[in-house]
């Protein structure tokens, strides 16, 4: 449980003062909720004040305070502004403009009364004016500060406003002991926690401060990965050794990559163990890691046990299934299909197939994790994840299990290292560096939508010839089913040319249908496949050599780079077309232009991590799962390994998180939200 030090950090906002439904409403759309929040709301900016006897040219346009004495005031005709003349201490006149709020004005500013007012000064004519200015009786209330840290805002909050509650929740901040190493504390020359908050708020360019929290919320991270590491391998798992009686017998129609072989090898080493294994293999797309999978299942076969593959979506699971059938139903190894599709008597039969162990291989979708699937032997559990499995999904798997089955988690996107760090610190990376022979490289143009009429007749020679296409749709971000629409109109508009060759695919169709018109397509049967995203992960198709994408400024750089590993699959030469709106940022410019340049994915991956951030590389942005609040991807980059080795250390020295530092560290553990991990530290 939570220490109660904290609690005061983990109330609804509503609790700070003068926070009712309206504000929390507001609060609530920047995502503050609890007071913790707000202290991990970092002003992004700051307004610089001059405190000034009197209005003067060099003051133009800054933001000044001043002393002055209101003696008229004037109502407009109609929707004009109440403008209140005051004289400053020189006795120089001062327009005071307010739109929509004389009455207020007036009772701000009553005639011959001194106050200060505090705005840009702006010239208006001959004369000088603020307009909207904070207005203040002397001697009442602090006087606006020089220097005004400026936040992200929403309706209906107003920088003032936020600044006292961040205030307020400041406040609630306990002070804590240290939980960074000394070494680094004092090379860095960092403050203690809370003063390090307090002037990260004070400061937007406190750099130092703002450094030692990003670095607080990684170490947070990477030391919950490593306690699931630490307590995962301690369990014992099911050493399995496969003889290859079953590999051997297995019909491919082409030799194993150097690069397969050498990670096949590595799983087999790890699996050998008693220790489950922890694994993630990175390989761009198509580099062939679903045979890698496909050998380590046979091995734990081999061995006696049972495997599952996890696919991320329906189609996918449907596609491995299709493979793993035809390879493995003559060499007498027994595969089944679990998704959520599978209801009544089909899905009774497997899960007794599953608790007998009939069936040697299951592959769906996360229903073959469920608590009711029961095993009769699982040795060997294969995500290939497309980066939607999250870190406590693997943890339920591997960490929570009495004889955890070793894991291997597969993905497509090359992810940065400080990101493999961050995602995946606790497990072992293999990685698949080596193209199967034959790919040619795929020739990528980028089109403006003006030109979408070449663009279709250039598809329509490419089916002429006897060639399939991708047609993918961008996600429309206003409402949930547009781009389903979007997709819709665009095959309507294909169907006029191209009839029945066109089929469509996207989210909101039943999971039937979508596989019938995905069957359709690998089958030749259609030319055009209209698509929206739901194509990024995994379908094979060699025969699609085209690949086309619309709004494709729209798209990350990995998502696009994922989109055209779609094609180059086969003999033929492939071409991907983005097409790309008329208006188009500097930065979009530049984006689409590195994807003409290289099929390098981690160069693509490092250029948006940088742009955009992990949420979008990882495809985590919605879920929110490793989501950064405090540490930018710079700092990421800087911390991340520093944070590690930190962890990894102090869990050498007090693997229970029991010495002074280590329940300093657990408390950083649960003001990052990590109780998770602090759980393990119990059960384990
Ligand atoms: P990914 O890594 O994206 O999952 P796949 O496993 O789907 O890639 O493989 C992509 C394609 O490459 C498939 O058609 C597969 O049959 C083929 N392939 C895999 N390994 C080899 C190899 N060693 N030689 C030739 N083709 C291969
Ligand atoms: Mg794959």
């Amino acid at each position: 449980m939570r220490p109660e030090l904290l609690n005061p950090l983990f109330t609804e906002v509503e609790a700070l003062k003068g926070v009712g439904p309206q504000l929390a409403k507001a609060l609530r759309r920047l995502g503050l909720e609890r007071a913790v929040d707000l202290l991990f709301h970092l002003p992004t900016g700051a307004i610089e004040r001059i405190r000034a006897p009197a209005a003067s040219p060099v003051l133009l346009g800054r933001n000044v305070v001043l002393e002055v004495k209101p003696f008229e005031a004037r109502q407009s005709s109609g929707r004009g502004p109440t403008r209140i003349y005051a004289a400053d201490g020189e006795g120089n006149v001062i327009t005071l403009a307010f739109f929509n709020a004389g009455g207020w004005a007036k009772k701000q500013l009553p005639l011959g009364e001194p106050r200060i007012v505090s705005g840009k000064l702006e010239a208006y004519g001959d004369q000088w004016q603020m307009v909207h200015p904070e207005v203040l009786e002397p001697g009442k209330g602090a006087e606006p500060p020089l220097r005004e840290a400026v936040y992200p805002l929403t309706e209906g909050l107003t920088n003032k406003r936020l600044r006292e509650l961040v205030a307020a929740a400041l406040e609630r901040a306990p002070e804590v002991a240290e939980w960074v190493e000394p070494s680094v504390l004092g090379r860095e020359r960092w403050r203690p926690w809370r003063s390090a908050l307090a002037e990260a708020h004070a400061d937007p360019e406190a750099g130092s401060s703002r450094k030692r929290l990003a670095y607080d919320e990684i170490f947070a991270n990477q030391l919950a990965l490593q306690l699931l590491r630490q307590v995962s391998r301690r369990k014992r798992g099911l050493p399995l050794q496969g003889d290859g009686r079953l590999s051997a017998r297995l019909n491919l129609p082409y030799e194993l990559t150097g690069a397969q072989r050498r990670v096949v090898e590595e799983v087999r080493g790890d699996m050998a163990q008693a220790a489950p294994m922890l694994r993630l293999l990175q390989g761009d797309v198509g580099s062939g890691k679903t045979l890698v999978a496909l050998l380590a299942m046979l091995n734990a076969v081999e061995a006696g046990a049972q495997a599952a593959l996890l696919a991320p979506t329906e189609i996918l699971a449907r596609q491995h299934h299709a493979t793993l059938l035809r390879q493995l139903d003559q060499i007498g190894v027994r595969v089944a299909i679990l998704t959520g599709r599978e209801k009544g008597r089909a899905r009774d039969s497997v899960l007794m197939g599953l608790a007998s162990g009939e069936i040697d291989i299951l592959v769906g979708t996360h229903a073959i994790f469920q608590e009711k699937v029961g095993y009769r032997n699982l040795g060997l559990a294969v995500i290939d994840e497309q980066h939607r499995f999250g870190v406590s999904q693997r943890l339920l798997l591997s960490a929570k299990a009495e004889r955890p089955p070793h894991l291997l988690v597969m993905t497509a996107t090359p992810i940065p290292r400080t990101l493999t760090l961050t995602q995946y610190g606790e497990m072992d990376v293999s990685r698949i560096d080596e193209m199967p022979p034959g790919r040619s490289p795929v020739e990528t143009r980028v089109i403006s939508d003006e030109r979408l009429g070449d663009v279709i007749d250039g598809l329509e020679r490419h089916v002429a010839a006897g060639g399939q296409a991708y047609w993918v749709c961008p996600l429309v971000e206003e409402s949930e089913g547009s781009d389903a629409a979007a997709a819709e109109e665009r095959a309507a508009v294909l169907r006029q040319r191209f009839h029945g060759q066109v089929g469509l695919v996207h989210g909101r169709m039943k999971g039937p249908d979508k596989d019938a018109v995905m069957a359709a397509f690998a089958a030749n049967q259609l030319a055009v496949l209209v698509a929206t995203t739901v194509i990024e992960v995994g379908v094979d198709v060699p025969n699609a050599t085209l690949m086309i994408v619309e709004g494709a400024e729209r798209f990350g750089l990995a998502q696009l780079h994922q989109l055209r590993g779609r094609v180059g699959r086969g003999e033929g030469k492939s071409t991907c077309l983005l097409i790309r709106g008329q208006t188009l940022s500097e930065t979009g410019r530049a984006r689409l232009a590195l994807m003409r340049e290289t099929s390098d994915g981690f160069r693509i991956a490092e250029e948006d991590l940088k742009l955009r951030g992990p949420g979008e590389i990882l495809g985590t942005r919605q879920s929110g799962e490793a989501a950064f609040r405090l540490a930018t991807p710079e700092m990421l980059g800087e911390l991340a390994p520093l944070a590690t080795d930190d962890a990894r250390l102090l869990l050498d020295r007090d693997g229970g998180l029991a010495g002074e530092r280590g329940q300093a560290a657990r408390l950083c553990l649960y003001l990052f939200e990590r109780d998770q991990a602090v759980d393990l530290l119990r059960s384990g």
